[in-house]
Order: structure tokens, then C-alpha cells, then sequence
């Protein structure tokens, strides 16, 4: 049965307990979440994120994987202010071990954007970067993300993710987070050409380092650089292109994982509702 789940919350008090309910309560077989508030570095003791009941729980629903999301404050590529590197040097090291003791083999981290200083300058920038933190911790593995490439964010090219697996001598613990509203954003056309996109990114990456798909449709147009996610079926993606990736027999074993926007609620209009439930029935 194909993996898949979306992304959670992690909330108090129940933490982890209540993000695995959350996921069986949409009736995911997977799951992703943010270790704490993706846009900012303050985070909770391990202790009190109820992690091993939150095993428990997934358990006994038949959930084995879960991944975990890097907060996008975290900037490899930033050159242009030292602070904004060291932070995302230490954090990235805090969050990787965070990763791994909540139980995800991977983490998923946004490459960076080079904030005007060029993409080769913030490429050897990650590539150090990812060096440092991956050489610290030996047991850690992180998933690049294929990105859409607004302003100036590095990883919209097949060939900007490849540099970057060039560059770093721990190479053999990286992979990559396939986001397909990024990737029709940067231009690639999976509606049309899924298997030939996939071809390309054989050729430069290996389509096996593909270790998790972000499943998200997308309210702009091929090559928009925007990164705006739109529910499945509702933009320039399409619900049968979607689908077809969902079920594309080489990579069955991959998690997908759901980034749509939450819907505004009909009975309480101030309100948003997740549409995860319907959607992940809508692809299995
Ligand atoms: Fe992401
Ligand atoms: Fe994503
Ligand atoms: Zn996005």
C-alpha cells in the first residue's frame, strides 16, 4: 500500500501523542511534522513530547515512518550575514538529534537562498555548511528539498541539487524531498511528463535518492517561481497528474506526504478546517 499521510501539528500537551492521533485520524499511514515552531529555534524538552506514547499509538495503527521537517529559519546559503549561518550550523546540529530521537531517519531541510551574493557563492556555503553538521553527527541523514525558486533560493535546478551532492564528502547521507509544486513551479512539467522529468533527475541525482515526495498542488503556472500550494485537484497540477505520482510504481515505498492549505470552514467562516482526510482518500 502506497505511504501516505500530511503534515501535523505538535502541540501541548499531548506533543507527539497528539500529532500521531492527528495523522490516524486522517486515516494517513505516514506522517510530517516540525520538531517546534518552523519559524523559530525555540523548542521543548524531549521529555515532554510524549514521544514514546506517540509510538505506542502509531504502532498499534500500523504507522512505522514518520518524518520531520527543519524549520525554514534555518539558512545554509546566507553569506551575506555570518549570524544567519552559525545559527542555522548549530540549530541544524540540535535538530538533527532531535530527528533521530523522535524516530525519523531523515530530516528535511530547505537548501537556502544565497540572499543576493549569487548561487555558486551560497552553494559552497551549504556545501560547508552540510559538511559541518553532517560530519557531527554520523547517524543523521537529510533530504534536500527540491525547491520553486523564489527570490533567491538555491535547489529549483536539478543541476543546483547535484552541485551540492558534488561538494559534500558525506554525500552517502543526503537524499532528497521531491516537492512537486515546487518542481512545476521551477518549471519542470510533471503533468505532462512525469517520467521524463524523473529521467532527468536519474541522470544528475539518482532517482532512488528520492526518500520522500511533498504531494501538493500548485495555484500557479508552470516555471512561476511562486511556491504557492493549492489543494489537490484545485490548480495547475491536476488531480490525475497528482494521482499518477502517488501511485507511480517506482517509488511505492516512498512516503508522500500532503502541504495543502487548510480550507476555510463552511459552518464558522473565521475559521480553517485541514482538508487531509478527503484529500488522502481522494489519492489512495
Ligand atoms: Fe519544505
Ligand atoms: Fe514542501
Ligand atoms: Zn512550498
Amino acid at each position: 500500500m502506497t505511504l501516505i499521510g500530511s503534515h501535523v501539528g505538535m502541540n501541548a500537551p499531548d506533543f507527539f501523542l497528539g500529532s500521531a492521533k492527528e495523522a490516524v485520524s486522517y486515516q494517513a499511514n505516514t506522517l510530517m511534522l516540525y520538531t517546534g515552531a518552523p519559524q523559530n529555534t525555540k523548542r521543548r524538552e524531549l521529555s515532554e513530547l510524549k514521544i514514546d506514547e506517540g509510538w505506542a499509538y502509531l504502532r498499534t495503527h500500523g504507522i512505522e515512518e514518520i518524518v520531520i521537517h527543519a524549520p525554514y529559519i534555518i539558512n545554509l546559503a546566507n553569506t551575506v550575514k555570518p549570524e544567519t549561518y552559525e545559527l542555522a550550523v548549530s540549530f541544524l546540529t540540535l535538530e538533527l538529534q532531535r530527528s533521530a530521537a523522535m524516530g525519523s531517519r531523515i530530516l528535511i531541510l530547505h537548501p537556502g537562498a544565497h540572499v543576493g551574493a549569487g548561487a555558486d557563492v551560497g552553494t559552497r556555503s551549504i556545501v560547508k555548511g552540510l559538511h559541518e553538521v553532517l560530519s557531527a553527527c554520523p547517524d543523521c541523514m537529510i533530504a534536500l528539498e527540491t525547491m520553486a525558486g523564489k527570490g533567491s533560493e538555491i535547489g529549483r535546478r536539478f543541476e543546483e541539487l547535484a552541485a551540492i551532492y558534488d561538494g559534500v564528502p558525506e554525500n552517502d547521507r543526503l537524499r532528497i524531498c521531491f516537492d512537486t509544486c515546487h518542481v512545476h513551479d521551477a518549471g519542470y512539467d510533471i503533468v505532462h511528463d512525469f517520467d521524463g522529468v524523473i529521467e532527468q533527475f536519474d541522470r544528475l541525482l539518482g532517482k532512488d535518492q528520492i526518500a520522500v515526495f511533498h504531494i501538493n498542488d500548485s495555484k500557479n503556472e508552470r516555471g512561476a517561481h511562486k511556491d504557492r500550494h493549492a489543494n489537490i485537484g484545485e490548480g495547475f497540477i491536476g488531480f490525475d497528474a497528482l494521482r499518477a505520482i502517488v501511485h507511480h510504481p517506482d517509488f511505492l515505498s516512498v512516503p508522500k506526504i500532503l502541504e495543502t492549505p487548510y480550507r476555510p470552514d463552511s459552518e464558522n467562516p473565521s475559521q480553517t478546517l485541514p482538508p487531509y482526510k478527503e484529500e488522502i482518500a481522494m489519492l489512495r
